[in-house]
């Protein structure tokens, strides 16, 4: 990385950081509590144009890469925002951009650059398959110039705050394909063609995700709207993970850092004993080893960033940030409610909303159950063992 690149990443996060001064934390508890989206937010974050980074120029975006894109999620979280009402948009891009052809990026990319339509639905997880995408049933069956879509997603978040939504669905059974992965087709759906053919309903969570599960009832899409070549899809969702990973850990980083920030600030003030709680050390300790960790998680997401902006294979570099990020900022999660005590159960002190929302990274968009298995699997070369 040059110098100069490096500080156009610095730009970027202090002035992502001054937006995010707009919206404080009481911004942030009151969409939790009311389990609203955060819709002024995101609308800031698109007007300055933070959410079309990856998008090329010549499409409208700023056309700049993983490392940038991740440090504008990295900043949000840290402010004590969510980037997940938003994230999608970053990471369901490269499947257009990869593998979208030009007619699709010149009818798509355009307008959610402007912010005239909203790609923040994926559309993968289904109730029986769950971490096995393989085993999926929905279908698309081509009829004419069109496939119809029937069966049902769970989980797909921001479907209602989403004007497209990139859909994984079968186009040959299962037992019909060589290979498990082959006959899966990725589709660009717009909903607002098909509102009456899809049913969207809300789950209720412990965050505030607007997450729903999505019914398709003859649902039409255009075969031109069918991503690359019908029956590769997985592949096309598999090369969009590596930088869905990389976003995931920068998001987990910056709550990471904001549970030091905090800590560290009420461990300095608060005195119980004639003494600031900071200054013992079983207080201070599990900060400081929350820290040492989200600072080398943040060292493998630059790397993986770095690698996926140079179109290097970056599989294993993006699975282990997603990894180690998460589940440092778990432990950085536990640190700041030991060092808030009682007051961390407060809701007026964020720490418990945050705790809620640092917890979803250990299980999505992949459980670190499964990062574990691709890195024994892969990266290590042991058995494969499912
Ligand atoms: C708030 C939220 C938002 C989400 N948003 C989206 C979205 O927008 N779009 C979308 O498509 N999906 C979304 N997801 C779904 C998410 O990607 C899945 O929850 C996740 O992939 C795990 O699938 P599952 O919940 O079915 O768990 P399961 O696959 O049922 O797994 C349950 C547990 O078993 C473990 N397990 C299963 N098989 C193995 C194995 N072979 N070895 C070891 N351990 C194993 C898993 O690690 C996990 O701990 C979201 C989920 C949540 C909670």
């Amino acid at each position: 990385m040059t110098v100069t690149m490096k500080e156009e990443v610095e730009l970027i996060r202090k002035s992502v950081r001054s937006l995010c001064k707009k919206f404080p934390e009481d911004y942030w508890k009151e969409v939790d509590e009311k389990h609203e989206y955060p819709e002024k937010f995101i609308k800031a974050l698109t007007e300055e144009g933070w959410l079309s980074v990856l998008i090329p120029e010549e499409y409208g975006g700023a056309g700049l890469g993983m490392e940038e894109a991740g440090v504008i999620l990295e900043e949000i979280n840290r402010s004590g925002g969510n980037a997940g009402a938003g994230h999608a948009q970053m990471y369901t891009m490269g499947a257009v951009l990869r593998h979208g052809n030009e007619d699709q990026k010149n009818r798509y990319l355009p307008k959610i650059a402007s912010g005239e339509l909203r790609l923040q639905a994926f559309g993968i997880t289904e109730p029986t398959a769950g971490s096995d995408t393989t085993s999926i049933i929905t279908t698309a069956e081509r009829k004419g110039d069109k496939y119809v879509v029937n069966g049902q997603k769970i989980w797909t978040s921001r479907a209602r705050y989403s004007d497209l939504m990139l859909l994984l669905a079968r186009t040959t059974p299962k037992d019909k394909v060589a290979k498990k992965t082959d006959g899966l087709s990725l589709f660009i759906l717009d909903m607002n063609d098909q509102k009456d053919r899809i049913t969207i309903r809300d789950i209720d969570t412990m965050i505030n995700h607007a997450t729903t599960e999505v019914f398709f009832e003859n649902v039409e899409i255009p075969v031109k709207n069918l991503i690359g070549e019908e029956g590769k899809g997985f592949r096309y969702v598999l090369s969009g993970m590596n930088a869905e990973r990389i976003l995931i850990a920068s998001e987990s980083i910056g709550d990471g850092l904001y549970f030091v920030d905090k800590s560290v600030q009420y461990a300095n003030e608060r005195v119980v004993f004639d003494r600031p709680i900071g200054q013992n050390q079983g207080v201070q300790f599990p900060i400081s080893r929350a820290y040492m960790e989200i600072e080398a998680a943040k060292l493998m997401r630059d790397k993986a960033a770095q690698m996926f902006d140079a179109n290097e294979n970056c599989g294993a570099e993006a699975n282990m940030a997603k990894y180690l990020a998460s589940e440092a900022t778990w432990k950085a999660a536990n640190s700041a409610m030991d060092t808030y005590g009682g007051y961390g159960f407060a809701t007026e002190y964020h720490i418990e909303r945050k705790f809620r929302e640092a917890r979803l990274f250990i299980i999505a968009p992949v459980t670190n159950n499964l990062i574990v298995s691709y890195v024994s699997q892969h990266v290590l070369g042991l058995p494969r063992s499912f």
